[in-house]
């Protein structure tokens, strides 16, 4: 098959790269631009990230080879994957959408438009009903979805199947977020070695706000977000990549501790659909005491799937478990490539 062609806004950063490695020998997308702010237009990409590709393995060579452009809406492709610094994403992935690009967005300015949805597709597919309305807006057939912030993916797909079951009440939840979700350089190394810093600037009304949009309902054309609060407490930690949570929860319908576990492990939405990023299952359980753990859990599912663990008695809420997700996989480029599959899937790209 024809592979679609694809770019990527902000192919110069740490997400950037990451949707590079990961899309190399994609069997349904193929990147044919790069582009990243003037300071590193008309370069090969080669050259502007000499001394800057972090990720593992080399550089794609036909990728390495292309000359990376300005984000202007001129890109050679239908798909943009958007990794552009926040600063500056919010109107440049708006120009895309009005001139008839789809933008599959990693970055946090369009979440929460009434209009965009906030994807998970393993928990909201049904949110992209509204895509129709966000066309009438732009007066084009293009388009933003957005996937969620890297702290409040894990949280959410710990939460969907329980939620769903059970009616979630109440959520106390403390991150432990590694390095690499703050990009690079990121945090000075004499903040960070020998430490936590419990401080991690707008993250935790992010925490607190996203899943209850993706968590909610799709109403006469309007988002219903789900009726619980969130009470995030977010921390930095000396982690390079995997966000552990600590979660309490309270639930409005009884449910013994094997429900729970049996709940998370019937959980599989995706499993007929064949998308090349889905994890099979997307939650894993373990059932020793000390797991889940960053360095040997944040690879499974190629970093797509979250792992659960330590689920208990809570003396305040019902429950308490830990919860753990790969950040800039499944919490950024690789929740936005899976997203992508799935509109591929459903005919909507
Ligand atoms: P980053 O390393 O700082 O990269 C930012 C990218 O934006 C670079 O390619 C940069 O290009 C480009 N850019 C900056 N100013 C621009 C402009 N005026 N015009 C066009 N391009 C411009 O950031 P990151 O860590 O990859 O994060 C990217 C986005 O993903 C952010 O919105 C972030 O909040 C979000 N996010 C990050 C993570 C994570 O784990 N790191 C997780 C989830 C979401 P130049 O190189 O040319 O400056």
């Amino acid at each position: 098959m024809n592979r679609i062609k694809v770019g990527i806004l902000g192919a110069t950063g740490m997400v950037g790269q990451r949707f590079i490695q990961l899309l190399e020998g994609h069997p349904w997308f193929e990147v044919t631009e790069v582009a990243a702010s003037e300071r590193s237009a008309n370069r090969t990409y080669a050259e502007v990230m000499q001394g800057r590709w972090k990720v593992e393995g080399d550089i794609p060579p036909r990728v390495a080879q292309l000359t990376v452009k300005e984000c202007t809406p001129e890109l050679d492709c239908r798909l943009c994957f958007s990794a552009l610094d926040s600063s500056v994403a919010g109107p440049l992935e708006e120009t895309f959408a009005q001139a008839g690009y789809v933008v599959s967005s990693n970055s946090r300015n369009h979440r929460m438009d009434p209009d965009v949805p906030l994807l998970i597709p393993e928990v909201n597919a049904d949110h992209l009903a509204i895509i129709p309305q966000q066309k009438s807006r732009w007066g084009s057939n293009g388009y933003i979805i957005t996937n969620p912030n890297c702290a409040a993916i894990g949280l959410v797909m710990a939460l969907a199947p329980l939620h769903k079951r059970f009616d979630v009440d109440k959520i106390i939840v403390t991150t432990l977020q590694g390095l690499s979700g703050a990009g690079y350089p990121g945090v000075p190394s004499l903040d960070v070695i020998d430490n936590v810093v419990p401080f991690i600037g707008g993250e935790e009304p992010k925490v607190e706000s996203e899943p209850l949009k993706i968590l909610g309902s799709l109403n006469g054309g309007q988002f219903v977000f789900a009726d619980f609060q969130i009470s995030a407490s977010c921390t930095r930690v000396h982690v390079l990549d995997g966000h552990l949570e600590s979660v309490n929860i309270g639930l409005k319908q009884k449910a013994s501790a094997a429900d729970l576990i049996d709940t998370w492990q019937e959980f599989d939405p995706l499993n007929n659909q064949e998308l090349p990023s889905a994890p099979s299952p997307p939650l894993i359980y373990r059932r020793e005491d000390d797991r889940p753990q960053p360095r040997r859990d944040r690879n499974e599912g190629n970093g797509m799937a979250c792992v659960v663990g330590r689920l208990r008695k809570c003396s305040i809420l019902d429950y308490k478990f830990f919860v753990l997700s790969h950040n800039t996989i499944r919490g950024a480029a690789g929740g936005a490539i899976l997203n992508a599959e799935y509109l591929f899937k459903k005919d909507l790209l």
